[in-house]
């Protein structure tokens, strides 16, 4: 397995040119095979809906215990009933039965399917979001999921957007990050709903998951798995310093409005990521505003 930072590593002039605020980049994955069995408990379904944005496409999740007949499906993924089709039919071949539908948060490539899911599966479908909710539960931070004998524990994650979560399936030493870690590139902080400061807190977070619970395996919502989840929050964090300084830089520079930024700081960027780095640059120059080190 590569290591995380290998195809991303900053270059000498401190700037990313395999990165992208959006998705990723052109180059090999860094973890492993997408689809099929992941861990013990998670086995992936790839949705087909890939793009710049999205990867390879969403990444939904059947988490189980092995010897439980109920399966949790994590993001059912947009509105393609073939693929909702297959994900119910990879859990019944496994011998299981969907009893509840996840969500991490309310973007389309992840949610837009969810309300058909719910039909096909007679599950209720519980997300931070209360627009996104069926049925009457929710999900708060500190919940703990024991559908089937498993244990999730839902992680408060915003930063990606507002209602951001992630999944501990700490059996399987494995957090399902969604959008907030991909398994490659970098994610977009998805102004104005989402925010630097909680996104950077969010890192934490789950850096203190990988530090202080064990946590080695992300299980994102695009993109391969990775084996060294350590080492990736903690490139997510020294990207988002880098970038950071990188626009306090460029507006110390003259380049003021948002547009001029994402021009100067994601120059090395495909063009076509130019509107989601907008969102991040965005993101940041709040961010910039709000501590005082730009105005
Ligand atoms: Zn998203």
């Amino acid at each position: 397995m590569s290591d995380p930072r290998a195809s991303a590593a900053p270059q000498p002039d401190g700037s990313h040119p395999r990165m992208t605020e959006a998705a990723a980049l052109p180059g090999r994955p860094r973890g492993g095979v997408i689809g099929g069995p992941a861990t013990d408990r998670a086995v992936n379904v790839l949705a087909p809906n890939p793009s710049a944005m999205t990867l390879d496409g969403t990444n939904t999740w059947i988490v189980a215990e092995p010897d439980s007949g109920l399966a949790v499906v994590i993001d059912p993924g947009p509105l393609d009933e073939t693929h909702l089709a297959r994900v119910v039919e990879t859990a019944a071949q496994a011998g299981k039965r969907v009893a509840l539908t996840l969500l991490t948060h309310g973007h389309p490539d992840h949610a837009e399917g969810a309300a058909r899911f719910a039909e096909l599966t007679g599950t209720k479908v519980r997300a931070l979001d209360p627009a996104l909710r069926l049925g009457d539960e929710g999900l708060a931070p500190g919940d703990v999921i024991t559908t089937g004998g498993l244990e999730l524990r839902v992680v408060p994650t915003p930063g990606h957007t507002a209602d951001s979560l992630c999944f501990h399936l700490p059996a399987d030493r494995a957090v399902l990050t969604g959008d907030t870690v991909l398994g490659r590139g970098t994610t977009v902080v998805a102004h104005p709903d989402g925010r630097l400061g909680d996104y950077l807190d969010s890192l934490r977070r789950l850096r203190s998951l990988t530090v202080d619970d064990g946590v080695r395996t992300v299980l994102p919502g695009h993109g391969p798995v990775l084996d060294d989840a350590q080492g990736a929050v903690e490139f997510y964090l020294a990207h988002r310093a880098s970038r950071l300084a990188q626009v306090e830089t460029a507006v110390e520079d003259g380049y003021t409005t948002p547009s001029e930024v994402v021009a100067h700081v994601y120059a090395d960027v495909d063009r076509s990521l130019w509107p989601a780095a907008e969102l991040s640059v965005r993101a940041q120059l709040d961010y910039l505003e709000e501590h005082g080190l730009i105005w």
